[in-house]
């Protein structure tokens, strides 16, 4: 990538593994060690559409096609107001 960050301007990046969640409505999939370059000032993470759409496409072959997964984890859900103070 030889452009600057959206959002400081800032030229320098880093190549990155990282966790991606990605969340639509209610169907969510953490994908781990995508690739990614991050701004090295602020942070901001730029993904290659390619690697979204390949995201994208796992997600609707889970959750449309049932396509059988390796690994599954169970996320608590909470509502705020029924928190117990701090
Ligand atoms: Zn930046």
């Amino acid at each position: 990538m030889n452009e600057s960050c959206n959002f400081c301007g800032n030229k320098n990046f880093q190549d990155k593994n990282i966790q991606y969640i990605y969340r639509r409505s209610e169907q969510f999939l953490i994908a781990n060690d995508v690739p990614c370059v991050q701004c090295e000032y602020c942070g901001e993470q730029y993904f290659r559409a390619d690697i979204l759409k390949k995201i994208e496409k796992e997600v609707n072959e889970i959750y449309s096609l049932k396509k059988k997964i390796k690994r599954e984890i169970s996320v608590p859900v909470e509502h705020y107001i029924e928190l117990q103070p701090a």
